[in-house]
């Protein structure tokens, strides 16, 4: 396997290649193309053909490179829609008290939980974010993740959501997972306003709202919407002044109680509501008819030890679903879609299927990039992932393991024989 560089390429002969089919967000069942055996044909970063090799070989004509994909199969690039990329320190003695019995007042009172991220993550240079962060970057990629949205909220404070933000932009920059940003100043209450939601509510409106929009780099703000962080009327306040300044919404709704907060994604017509395990059938019927995303956060689940979003329930009441990994340091440290992918059949009652695109295409629809990304068609960036395995169910199937072998991203090798590539 040569290096990048080759203006037509053909991946051959995969024994399958599995994608879903369209440029929007599914509800219910997709239409899902497999091919086995598979081709895929790629010119100037983006999928010029895809189908039996046979009759890609005859469309195709003239490869300057030709690679031999027998016994492996082909999916697209994966999608994060939800991830706390950027931040410093970890949580691994606090979950080993959890696991010791210590419960979660018990670890905040005594200074733990998100507080100390936060202070680990003020404390921090830019250039140690950058570090950490590219360590995690190279993570995905290495387990097949190609694009995912990335939020600040561990700083609380100016300079630190700044630092957050010019932390993911010069990560944006360097790295190849393609990333959109979220400024999401309002995940936390910080000491300095302690018991004054409100207030800090009105600073964030006010000071760093238009300070963030400024930039020009950062497409989303989300909120914590949850019982005893910001209620609905603050989270309300903040999300409508966002979508005044020309923001996309996101919400964390309805993750530890029934709050409402999924049926105000719907009112201020979120582009996602995120974790929703307390959703209830009116607000998923709500946010059906606005159109908003419901991704579903499994791993928290897992690792809180907690109940379980209901699927079946959102699809019945029309929502299209996506997964994430939620990737951060208290409540997920994990960034691998194929574990959400296992999670979301055995936990939350979907299918292969349907967990499969909810990493592909409705993940690229939950940031608004199913046009260009999230499954392998005609037209699409060439965002794919290689498996070491002849059937992609064995992403589920065979748990636990990493099957991703060699990534492309908009055409270019960005992981061979599981290890990324450096850049030249
Ligand atoms: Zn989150």
């Amino acid at each position: 396997m040569t290096s990048t560089g080759c203006k037509r390429t053909l991946l051959e002969n995969f024994t399958e290649v599995l994608t879903a089919v369209g440029n929007q967000a599914v509800v219910g069942d997709a239409t899902i193309q497999r091919f086995c055996p598979g081709s895929i044909a790629i010119e100037d970063g983006m999928i010029v053909d895809v189908g039996p090799p046979d009759q890609v070989l005859a469309r195709s004509g003239q490869f300057d490179e030709r690679i031999d994909m027998t016994g492996k199969s082909a999916i697209p690039g994966m999608i994060d829609p939800h991830t706390h990329l950027v931040f410093a320190g970890d949580r691994c003695e606090e979950f080993n008290r959890r696991l010791h019995g210590a419960t979660y007042v018990d670890i905040a009172k005594a200074g733990g939980g998100i507080k100390s991220t936060v202070r680990a993550t003020r404390a921090a240079t830019q250039l140690q974010l950058e570090q950490r962060g590219i360590q995690v970057l190279n993570q995905m990629l290495m387990q097949g993740v190609t694009t995912i949205e990335a939020k600040s909220g561990y700083g609380l404070d100016h300079a630190t959501e700044i630092k957050q933000l010019d932390a993911m932009r010069s990560l944006s920059q360097k790295h190849p997972v393609e990333m959109v940003q979220t400024f999401m100043g309002a995940h936390e209450i910080p000491a300095e306003f302690e018991g004054r939601p409100a207030d800090y509510i009105d600073y964030l409106n006010q000071d760093l709202l238009p300070e963030v929009k400024a930039r020009g780099d950062v497409t989303y703000v989300d909120i914590f919407c949850e019982r005893g962080v910001f209620e609905l009327e603050d989270s309300r306040r903040h999300l409508e002044r966002a979508c005044e300044l020309g923001f996309g919404v996101r919400l964390h709704a309805d993750e530890l109680v029934h709050m409402g907060g999924s049926g105000l994604a719907a009112e201020v017509g979120a582009i996602s509501a995120d974790h929703l395990v307390y959703a209830d059938r009116k607000d998923m019927e709500r946010m059906a008819e606005a159109g908003v995303m419901a991704t579903l956060l499994p791993g928290t689940s897992f690792f809180l030890r907690g109940n379980y979003a209901d699927a079946k329930a959102f699809r019945e009441a029309g929502c299209a679903i996506a997964l994430s990994t939620d990737f951060n340091p208290g409540s997920s440290h994990t960034c691998s879609q194929s574990l959400m992918m296992a999670l979301g059949c055995m936990n939350l009652g979907m299918t292969f299927e349907q967990s499969f695109v909810g990493v592909t295409l409705n993940a690229a629809a939950a940031i608004q990039q199913a046009h260009r990304l999230g499954t392998l068609e005609v037209g699409k960036s060439a965002d794919i992932a290689i498996l070491d395995t002849h059937n992609p169910l064995f992403l589920v199937y065979n748990w636990g393991i990493n099957h991703v072998e060699h990534v492309m991203k908009a055409g270019n090798w960005v992981v061979k024989n599981r290890l990324p590539v450096q850049a030249a």
